[in-house]
């Protein structure tokens, strides 16, 4: 068993941290740094010019092979990108990198045909395209075999109808990922196809769901007699849940929340030793320690546990509950961190950046509000656990 990186890796991981030192624009860090879980134009514009950055080095797409417009790397290669990043806190590459460089652009390089893969995982590796995951549906999350958003084949098109929710990105994507129904004949799974749809496309409308923290990143989106080629199907018709499987399989398996966590309680102990309360630095109490303790311990569990589901992806291994595994874990470990810093911070966790008192730049409060979605965003916590048991235990589910 060896843990450690090779020493290519290592040279890529200072090449990686110098462009970020270097290159990561100021502008960003003296206003959106700060601001978890939020985005308005302003912050999108400053995204999506850092991403064309990014993508010029290849550094948008890591694992990508060049003639896409990645790096060609190894999982490895990609886990050091990741790290690096995330361990800056909030960057201005955000979720809209996940959905389409790291999740859906493998997938159509896996399943698509080499028109979809020039057309669609190029520009995205260069920064120049964004993806929404068109999944979820008002009545239809957890059993997404329910779907009833339809397409019904026209001659050589496609007409749309129904509604999908939750949609991340929605109103900055380019294209939507869309799964719906093509068979309503079929057994559940196997008459869903998926679809990649430009959403400027006629009789798509959305509109913006606000989250707790009254931001906007989520949204719905209506599909009303949406007419869309049959150059639209990824893969073929009524193959979608394998497609949403291979698919999901590259979204199980992320690196990035214990480098932020890494660099959250970084932070929260940087506050523990310069704070004190009661004549006492924080970071002398015994309940504080140990608790601050207790949760490096866990997220290195947790990025350990990602490490071995990246190790079974190198390996060219299929990955079943490996990264479930990792996710409920990581979840479990957002929520406390979360809860651990508004205690510590205690009243003090309710003043936002604005004040210039908030502990943390006020943004701890945000991480907690936020937690509540962590076990629900990629698949709710109790189907994590149904995918180990099943699985990972091997018992069958009635
Ligand atoms: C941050 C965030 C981002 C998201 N982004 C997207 C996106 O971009 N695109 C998209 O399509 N969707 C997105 N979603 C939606 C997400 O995929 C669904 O919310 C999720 O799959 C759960 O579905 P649901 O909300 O319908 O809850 P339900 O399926 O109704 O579940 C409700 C509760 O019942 C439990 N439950 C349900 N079935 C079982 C079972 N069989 N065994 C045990 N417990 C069960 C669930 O665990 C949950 O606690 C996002 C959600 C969040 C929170």
């Amino acid at each position: 068993m060896d843990y450690s990186f090779t020493p290519e890796e290592d040279a890529f991981r200072k090449e990686i941290s110098d462009f970020l030192d270097k290159e990561l624009p100021s502008e960003w860090f003296e206003k959106f740094r700060y601001t978890y879980w939020e985005e308005d134009d302003e912050s999108w514009e400053i995204t999506k010019s850092w991403n064309k950055k990014l993508g010029e080095k290849g550094y948008l797409g890591v694992g990508l092979p060049k003639e896409y417009g990645g790096l060609g790397g190894s999982h490895f290669h990609h886990v050091v990108f990741e790290e690096e990043l995330y361990s800056r806190g909030r960057t201005p590459t955000w979720i809209e990198k996940n959905i389409t460089v790291d999740w859906i652009s493998p997938t159509l390089l896996e399943v698509g045909t080499e028109e979809q893969k020039e057309k669609f995982v190029k520009p995205a590796a260069k920064g120049d395209l964004v993806f929404c995951l068109g999944y979820s549906e008002p009545d239809s999350g957890s059993d997404l075999a329910s779907m009833t958003t339809s397409a019904v084949e026209d001659g050589d098109e496609f007409i749309i109808n129904g509604q999908k929710t939750w949609t991340t990105m929605a109103h900055r994507a380019d294209y939507i990922w869309l799964a719906a129904r093509t068979d309503p004949d079929a057994p559940p799974h196997k008459g869903i196809t998926i679809f990649l749809i430009d959403m400027k496309t006629p009789g798509i409308t959305v509109r913006p769901i606000i989250n707790m923290l009254h931001s906007h990143s989520y949204n719905e989106v209506f599909f009303d007699n949406c007419r869309v080629p049959k150059s639209a199907i990824i893969n073929q018709k009524n193959m979608g849940w394998y497609v949403m499987m291979v698919a999901l399989n590259h979204e199980r398996g992320g690196v990035n929340f214990p480098s932020h966590m890494k660099q959250l309680l970084g932070e929260l102990v940087q506050y523990c030793k310069t704070i004190k309360r009661d004549g006492k630095y924080l970071s002398e109490d015994s309940v504080i320690r140990k608790k601050l303790a207790k949760l490096a311990v866990e997220i290195e569990v947790t990025t350990l546990l990602n490490y071995r589901t990246t190790c079974l992806q190198h390996k060219g291994k299929k990955i079943t509950h490996e990264g479930s595994l990792a996710k409920i874990l990581c979840n479990d470990m957002w929520t406390k961190l979360a809860q651990i810093s508004t205690e510590i911070l205690g009243p003090f966790v309710l003043l936002d950046r604005f004040s210039r008192r908030a502990p943390i730049h006020g943004d701890m409060a945000r991480y907690f509000l936020n937690a509540a979605s962590m076990g629900v965003g990629g698949g709710a916590t109790e189907i994590q656990r149904n995918v180990v048991a099943q699985m990972g235990l091997g018992f069958k589910l009635k």
